[in-house]
């Protein structure tokens, strides 16, 4: 198993998928920004969702970040767990 590292350009342009579709978009120019945290998780500055980072791939679900929006940054599972 091969752990590719996501990209910053890929970083740049993938966005919360809760904040910026639908009836849940959020207000602002660009809601949903994400941040990279220990290369693994991406982590929503508008909503407490977290999206895990598996074998490169961010896994960009609702029902995934949904999993995770009470679980402070610093107790984040590394590396996520895989089911
Ligand atoms: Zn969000």
């Amino acid at each position: 198993m091969t752990m590719a590292k996501v990209s910053t350009e890929l970083l740049a342009i993938l966005r919360c998928p809760y904040c910026v579709s639908g009836p849940t978009r959020q207000p602002g120019d660009d809601p949903g920004r994400l941040v990279l945290h220990k290369d693994c998780w991406l982590i929503c500055q508008t909503c407490p969702r977290k999206y895990p980072i598996k074998e490169g791939i961010p896994i960009m679900l609702i029902d995934e970040g949904d999993k995770w929006t009470t679980t402070a940054v610093e107790s984040m599972p590394v590396p996520p767990p895989s089911n």
